[in-house]
């Protein structure tokens, strides 16, 4: 579901951030992405979603090549990626279904399919009760799971998160893992970038390390021929 092949990422700056990374997560795969501050996780969160292009080798989402996907498809590729952040970007201004409903807005769903579908993804993060609330109301774990509900509501097949438990005690986070399992045991793939060692280790899971952009733990062996 998604395959990085030999990528490499260089900013404008000169920094080369990813170097040669290779690893290949399947349809419905739960892997964590781990490494130090700078270590270049969020680089390749943001190749995943087109945010940053490559420098060099293949990004492949869903089968799709995603270095020559021209800019006007972009749109429609990040439809098919659900996005969890740490701060978990609520707005405060709007209740809890109304946040939920903004990425089906934006898709232009019908109206009528917009509240089933609402609810739905609230029912799967256990906060049905909860949609008439502004999220100021609600506690830090109960918002990211407002969050979460906001990544799903348009089923996509790819789940992404970028340390979603940073703010969260030991047991909140728990919770916040135990429902990416769920979604991950109905067919999505879910990349969870996280720094919490304690946590990634109890959960069990694939996990890819990255160190100075280098992928040194949890990908494939470089393919024959290529010089290491
Ligand atoms: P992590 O998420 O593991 O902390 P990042 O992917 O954010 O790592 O960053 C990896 C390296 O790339 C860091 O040295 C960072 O300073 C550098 N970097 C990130 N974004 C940019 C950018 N837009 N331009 C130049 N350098 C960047
Ligand atoms: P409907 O098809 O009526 O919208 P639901 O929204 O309740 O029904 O979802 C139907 C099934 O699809 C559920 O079992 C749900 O767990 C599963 N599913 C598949 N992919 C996803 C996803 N990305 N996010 C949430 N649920 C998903």
């Amino acid at each position: 579901m998604i395959e990085f092949q030999q990528v490499t990422k260089r900013y404008d700056n000169d920094h080369t951030a990813l170097r040669q990374v290779n690893f290949d997560l399947a349809r419905g795969e739960m892997a964590f992405l781990t490494g130090h501050s700078g270590a270049g996780k969020s680089t390749l969160l943001k190749l995943i979603m087109l945010m940053e292009r490559p420098s060099a080798g293949r990004v492949i989402v869903g089968g799709q090549v995603l270095n020559t996907l021209p800019r006007r498809q972009i749109p429609y590729l990040r439809r098919h990626i659900g996005v969890v952040f740490q701060n978990h970007q609520l707005l405060f201004d709007r209740t809890v279904f109304d946040n939920v409903a903004m990425p089906l807005q934006v898709t232009g769903v019908p109206a009528r399919d917009i509240g089933r579908r609402v609810r739905a993804a609230l029912d799967k993060v256990g906060l049905l009760d909860k949609e008439k609330m502004n999220p100021i109301q609600l506690s830090g774990g109960e918002q990211q799971r407002v969050g979460i509900a906001r990544a799903v509501v348009n089923k996509p097949p790819v789940l992404l998160a970028d340390e979603p438990t940073g703010n969260l005690d030991p047991e909140l986070s728990a919770d916040i893992m135990h429902l990416f399992e769920q979604f991950s045991q109905v067919g999505v793939t879910v990349l969870i970038a996280s720094h919490d060692i304690a946590l990634i280790t109890n959960m069990g899971r694939r996990t890819l390390t990255l160190d100075q952009g280098r992928l040194v733990a949890g990908g494939k062996p470089l393919s024959v021929g290529v010089p290491v």
